[in-house]
């Protein structure tokens, strides 16, 4: 008795833990794929330098004065709202074809040519600057 139990347990799981497997597999990519960051992308040609004036994360919309959700443009360093409030971020890259824009939100750099998140080093002063900004210091020292 007690051997069979082990037997038909021991295939059982076996079983099971393939069929999940897969599952989870194929979910994490589903759920991943859109946030892995770029290294590089092209646009980051398209990146102006810092104004002398810095960067104010709490900068309103240039368009709405919301206040949430914006993006500041790494052409002309203008704010604009992001697309859960009224996209005017995306209306400038339309617009303008201003590509990269960083956010005030959670500091991270978007492409809207290559529609993927950048991580490249040439944005670190940005961030670094939006940073400071935002909570009076600046980023912790990772290489
Ligand atoms: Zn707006
Ligand atoms: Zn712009
Ligand atoms: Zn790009």
């Amino acid at each position: 008795m007690e051997d069979r139990a082990g037997t038909s347990k021991s295939s059982d799981s076996s079983c099971q833990q393939n069929g999940s497997n897969l599952v989870v597999a194929s979910d994490f990519e589903d759920g991943y794929f859109a946030v892995v960051p770029l290294s590089s992308c092209p646009h980051l040609a398209q990146v102006q330098d810092l104004p002398p004036s810095g960067i104010d994360a709490f900068a309103k919309c240039n368009v709405c004065n919301s206040e949430n959700e914006n993006w500041l443009c790494l052409t002309c360093y203008k704010v604009n709202c992001g697309r859960y409030i009224q996209a005017h971020a995306a209306e400038h890259f339309e617009s303008e074809l201003h590509p990269m824009a960083l956010s005030m939100a959670d500091l991270s750099a978007w492409c809207y040519q290559c529609e993927a998140y950048v991580h490249n080093e040439k944005l670190l002063p940005m961030k670094n600057a939006a940073h400071t900004s935002k909570f009076g210091e600046s980023l912790p020292n990772n290489s």
